[in-house]
């Protein structure tokens, strides 16, 4: 057990369950608010979770929808890796799947380049600094004298993290910046580098260098599963959703589904109140997590004079919202050629980030393949210019696929769906010290999401779930209760000793 997981299950003399009756109210049904809706109820609270959608899951949800001959398909909002040092988000599966059966490995994903050139990240070791080094000796992008000329400093950095003192060195320089001090050669640095900071969903030249350093340790330096991920065999409204509804709903959660919430004020007798859009007009509860967007915090944030502090109000009023993402599904009425990979990364391909072949994973788009002969094929593309229109960005996902996968090339598209969204948080440069933490001013009212800043390296969906956890024992520390563990990898790297003088010089 690491130091993190240490700290944070200190406590084990808690008592195990809240008093009776603690209400708790959770706003935002994404994995963050359900993370925190499942150990509050876990531990007695009568939990209400308030979501704006028709349905659960926020930026991982799903939901029914047809094709255009009637057939029923579980839509979702794109495909999603669960790498295996998400610790807390495999804790939180493990609730509804014991033994992680609805995950399966995807053993190699390769990067794809503009000439068909390809970068693999399967079977290195997992263990620092064997992995830097053997994808260093079979990467055919970087070669000996490319390592000489490439700035030994710059580079030492991505072994060198330190979660206490990474954001006080890098919060102010770009992740362009940073990766240009790298001195690789342009096809090294596009084939290994930019597509780290895309998963992100930030363009690189609006985002911390010190988030894209924390990226490179938790994702690949610092973790000791190594870059290895699993997919759910089965849609997410099937495979966690439901379940995890029919969980909760059995430990008593309520939900009030499309519902937004629209202001949070102190209730007359104790408490918090959550006002509503609709019937019920409000809940009210002890406790509180705001477990929303970022401009669904904003908004009920403006609208809550109770939630008063206007240096916490400055810091929520500087949040922000990315360039969007696109995702396009398409059913075709062919087969992909043998050998073809469930998921592949792409650079330099224009707009498009990742291509799925969802009928090679998914059992539902298996089942549809095997009964037409045809497939399913997802393209991603994110931090998308905000001035691409709809159209042009649909048409390349369709060009590119069609040249990237040649035997698509006179595929007939069967049924499509495309959604572009703006809700992922940014992480511009400068940003660190007025990110929102957990605790916030406010007894009784804590903050989740995959914007909010922790102390352990994490991101997206395990960063979600990891707050949602959080917060939920930073709520319950009031009775005592015993909190619920949260995993993490190392907070330091192999070279965190170096002291700050070696930091490379950015222009
Ligand atoms: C296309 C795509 C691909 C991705 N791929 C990966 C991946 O491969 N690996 C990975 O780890 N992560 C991935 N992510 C990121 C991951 O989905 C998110 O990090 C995670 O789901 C965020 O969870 P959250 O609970 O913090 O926020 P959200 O999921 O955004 O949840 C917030 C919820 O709050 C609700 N809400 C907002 N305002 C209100 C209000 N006023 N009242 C009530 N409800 C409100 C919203 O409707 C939403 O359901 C991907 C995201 C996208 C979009």
């Amino acid at each position: 057990m690491n130091a993190a997981s240490k700290q944070s299950d200190r406590g084990s003399a808690a008592r195990s369950r809240l008093p009776e009756g603690v209400r708790a109210t959770v706003i935002g049904g994404g994995l963050a608010g359900i993370a925190a809706a499942t150990v509050l109820c876990e531990r007695g609270a009568a939990v209400t979770v308030v979501e704006r959608e028709p349905v659960l899951g926020g930026r991982a949800s799903g939901w029914r929808d047809h094709l255009s001959d009637g057939q029923p398909f579980e839509m979702e909002r794109g495909f999603h890796a669960f790498f295996r040092q998400y610790y807390n988000v495999r804790a939180l599966l493990r609730r509804i799947d014991p033994e992680l059966g609805n995950l399966m490995p995807l053993v190699d994903y390769p990067i794809v380049g503009p000439s068909g050139e390809m970068e693999s990240f399967s079977g290195l070791p997992t263990r620092t600094p064997f992995q830097v080094l053997e994808l260093v000796r079979r990467s055919p992008h970087l070669k000996l004298k490319d390592l000489m000329r490439a700035d030994v400093r710059s580079a030492a950095q991505m072994l060198a993290f330190d979660t206490d003192t990474i954001y006080e060195r890098f919060d102010h320089f770009t992740a362009r910046q940073y990766l240009d001090s790298l001195s690789f050669p342009t096809r090294a640095r596009q084939m290994l580098f930019d597509v780290f900071a895309h998963s992100f969903f930030n363009p690189e030249d609006r985002m911390s260098a010190s988030e894209l350093l924390m990226m490179f340790h938790f994702y690949f330096m610092g973790n000791p599963e190594g870059l290895v991920f699993d997919v759910l065999v089965e849609p997410f409204s099937l495979a966690l959703w439901m379940p995890m509804r029919r969980y909760l709903e059995k430990r008593g959660v309520q939900f009030l589904l499309e519902r937004s919430a629209t202001q949070v004020s102190r209730a007359t007798e104790k408490g918090w109140r959550v006002h509503l859009d609709k019937a019920p007009d409000h809940v009210d509860g002890d406790v509180v997590v705001l477990a929303t967007t970022v401009p669904g915090l904003q908004s009920i944030v403006q609208a809550s004079p109770d939630l008063q502090s206007p240096a916490w109000r400055k810091n929520v009023e500087s949040q922000s919202v990315t360039y969007p993402f696109a995702v396009w599904r398409a059913w075709l009425d062919t087969p992909s050629s043998p050998g073809r990979h469930a998921f592949i990364g792409t650079s330099g391909l224009g707009v498009v980030d990742n291509v799925s072949e969802y009928h090679l994973f998914e059992g539902e788009s298996r089942r549809w393949s095997m009964a037409t002969g045809g497939s399913v094929v997802e393209v991603h593309a994110y931090a998308v210019r905000p001035e691409l229109s709809q159209e042009a960005i649909r048409s390349e996902f369709d060009k590119t696929m069609r040249e990237i996968y040649p035997e698509t090339a006179n595929a007939r598209i069967v049924d499509e769906r495309f959604l572009l969204r703006s809700d992922c948080p940014a992480f511009p440069p400068g940003s660190w010290r007025s990110r929102l933490q957990v605790e916030t001013p406010f007894d009784g009212v804590a903050l989740a999401g995959d914007f909010v800043r922790i102390s352990q390296p994490s991101a997206l969906m395990e960063r979600a779930v990891s707050t949602g956890f959080l917060a939920a024992n930073r709520l319950m520390s009031t009775w005592g209760v015993r909190p619920e563990p949260v995993r993490s990898v190392p907070t330091q790297g192999l070279l965190s000793w170096l002291p700050a003088w070696t930091a490379p010089h950015i222009a």
